[in-house]
């Protein structure tokens, strides 16, 4: 190992992709689609420049559907990636889940370990970095994704963008796991947790 890098844990901010950094298309398989939130590119632009490790987890069942394939997928993050990169923000690592046990393709019609609000995706990242996980949140527009910050004992934020909204009210009226905080974007959501992390007076995360 030639750095300290890998051996000093970083807090990262684990996050949604559909409907929290783009535009919620429903299966989305084609990179042409790809359309940024207002906002999103400099939520994430500073977290960057705060040394938050920015790790992203979506559950793309509509590989085991048989909408789209993994390819897809990848090519749908490059372009992301792509979108962010001209506006100055990067993504550190990119997860997703293809599968689904009501999908139609065999191969991916599993009852995985990796679809939210199982935390695989999460392990599967904190095998590439160190994270600590006691200043990490997850932010997401849907309750699974609450649900999964709970599960890896981590704050989470629900964003009203893409399903956030609907997603709000059927978790009141479910009694389903509560957000720590509601937040209109994702900008929102980061400057809360910035702020968040200045009061309880901790030291920076880098
Ligand atoms: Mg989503
Ligand atoms: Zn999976």
């Amino acid at each position: 190992m030639t750095t300290g890098d890998l051996a000093d844990p970083r807090s990262a901010v684990f996050l949604d992709r559909d409907g929290t950094i783009i535009v919620e298309k429903d299966f989305l398989g084609d990179p042409d689609g790809v359309e940024l939130l207002p906002r999103a590119a400099e939520a994430i632009r500073l977290l960057n420049q705060r040394g938050y490790l920015v790790l992203v987890v979506t559950n793309q069942s509509g590989v085991a559907r048989g909408y789209y394939d993994e390819q897809a997928v990848q090519a749908v993050n490059n372009r992301l990636r792509e979108l962010l990169g001209r506006e100055g923000a990067a993504l550190d690592g990119i997860y997703f889940c293809p599968h689904y046990l009501g999908g139609t393709l065999p191969h991916y019609r599993i009852d995985c370990e990796c679809r939210k609000p199982r935390i695989g995706l999460a392990r599967r990242a904190m095998e590439e970095f160190a994270v600590d996980l006691r200043h990490s949140v997850m932010i997401g527009d849907r309750a699974a994704d609450i649900e999964f910050g709970r599960n890896l004992g981590i704050k989470s934020i629900l964003v009203t963008t893409g399903y956030g909204f609907a997603e709000k009210e059927r978790i009141e009226d479910e009694h389903l796991p509560p957000p720590n905080l509601i937040a209109e974007d994702l900008l929102a959501a980061v400057v809360w947790l910035l702020a968040d992390r200045s009061r309880n007076n901790v030291s920076p995360a880098v």
